[in-house]
């Protein structure tokens, strides 16, 4: 299984001298599975590097882009994804947990006055699905999908595959100050033995006062969960806009700290553009 970061950052992209290394762009991650499988999770602004990539070189199997929920910073790079202009390209858009909001929210987007081509131009055959099963089989992978504390709802993903697990847990506060829709002993049974797991972890506990109840994790409470599912591989996501390079470079420091006296064998990462991982 491959894992690529395309966006990391969460709420508006923030290019600039100060975020060049980990990079700019919103929400979007690539993982293509040994039997071809594709599945996008998100299609924030860096999925547009991303669409260009794969239009020179196409995938032969259908693209599988599963959201979050539809917050700007989550959908707003798909009118830019030049593979749902291409008519020989089939995209499937899956979303769960958001009731009856299904993921044509993704494409009305793509109206006057937000945006001069309308979804209809789109030239690709673009499914909309809503999961309203708990799993959902895509060639020889299996998805669960896990209803997100986040305003608005959502769904985190967990992606079975041949070679191994990966879960996508982004805008999901683990401890709101609401009852939680999914509560933290969910959450560990859900990721239990992930050996990969992208999770939100937007802030430090001084930070708590101010953003409690808006959807997002202490990068504290992220690291314990990894701890507490047994999960091999952490990587910490969805960064707020503010925090620069050198910032980044700090919180890899000490959570790696952290879990060295915490669960050694769990190794952490802080989520960069660009950044190829490998699951055999
Ligand atoms: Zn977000
Ligand atoms: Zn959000």
């Amino acid at each position: 299984m491959q894992i690529k970061f395309y966006g990391v950052r969460g709420s508006i992209a923030t290019p600039g001298k100060d975020t060049v290394r980990y990079g700019g762009n919103t929400s979007c991650v690539y993982v293509e599975s040994s039997d071809g499988s594709i599945f996008i999770f998100d299609a924030g602004t860096g999925i547009k590097k991303l669409g260009d990539e794969l239009i020179k070189n196409p995938k032969p199997k259908d693209i599988n882009l599963l959201f979050s929920h539809y917050h700007w910073d989550h959908i707003q790079g798909f009118p830019f994804f030049l593979p749902a202009y291409n008519k020989d390209q089939t995209i499937n858009l899956l979303a769960a947990h958001l009731g009856d909001l299904n993921a044509h929210s993704v494409l009305t987007q793509m109206t006057d006055p937000h945006f001069p081509v309308p979804s209809d131009k789109l030239e690709a055959t673009v499914n909309v699905f809503s999961m309203h099963e708990d799993r959902l089989y895509v060639g020889s992978n299996v998805i669960k999908t896990q209803s997100l504390n986040h305003p608005g709802g959502g769904s985190a993903y967990r992606l079975k595959t041949p070679q191994g697990t990966m879960a996508y847990v982004t805008d999901n506060e683990l401890d709101p100050p609401e009852k939680p829709k999914t509560s933290y002993r969910e959450w560990v049974e859900f990721l239990k033995d992930v050996d990969f797991l992208i999770h939100d972890a937007m802030y430090h506990d001084h930070e708590l006062e101010k953003i409690h109840g808006w959807g997002h994790s202490l990068i504290s409470q992220t690291l314990q969960l990894a701890v507490d599912a047994n999960v091999s591989n952490l990587v910490l996501f969805h960064h707020d806009p503010s925090r620069t390079d050198i910032q980044l470079d700090q919180i890899k420091q000490d959570s790696r700290a952290w879990m060295k006296k915490n669960a050694p064998h769990c190794q952490i990462y802080i989520a960069r553009e660009g950044d190829e991982y490998r699951i055999e």
